[in-house]
């Protein structure tokens, strides 16, 4: 996912995250944050990209930018990512995922992942393209994104 905002960070406005480590996990799987997604956004690898895709997906809900800018292609990462702090991540749906396994060098992910901003409700519809770089998976780009 690469949406963002251009608008200025306002400090005092950033929403804490009501995610703990013994919370189910944001990206949908059954188990707790720090039994899944919360292991890669520590530091450990994510095996195959659609680990990725939700670690990624997981890093947007509690925030964690640090994480979102390490696992983006160099090549395509923006300098700075601002998260809109209207915005709320509220599910994710994996679709379909091609490659993208240990035996890989490549792969996809196309997913929907549902938020609320405004006070509507939207989703965000991508087929996000993941690449091994210096032996780990990153984000390289949107295939498509609507
Ligand atoms: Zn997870």
């Amino acid at each position: 996912m690469s949406r963002r905002t251009a608008r200025p960070r306002r400090p005092s406005a950033a929403p804490v995250s009501p995610v703990t480590a013994a919370s189910p996990c944001p990206c949908g799987l059954p188990a707790t944050y720090a039994e899944c997604c919360g292991r890669f956004h520590a530091g450990a690898a994510a095996p195959t990209c659609e680990a990725l895709m939700r670690s990624r997906y997981a890093a947007f809900v509690v925030r964690d930018v640090a994480y979102l800018l390490r696992t983006w292609h160099p090549d395509h990462r923006p300098a700075v990512l601002d998260l809109d702090p209207g915005q709320r991540w509220e599910g994710l749906e994996i679709l379909e995922t091609t490659e993208g396994s240990a035996f890989h060098t490549t792969g996809t992910v196309t997913f929907r992942a549902h938020f609320t901003a405004g006070g509507h409700r939207d989703s965000l519809h991508e087929k996000s393209r993941f690449v091994r770089y210096e032996g780990a998976w990153v984000y390289e780009t949107a295939v498509f994104a609507d």
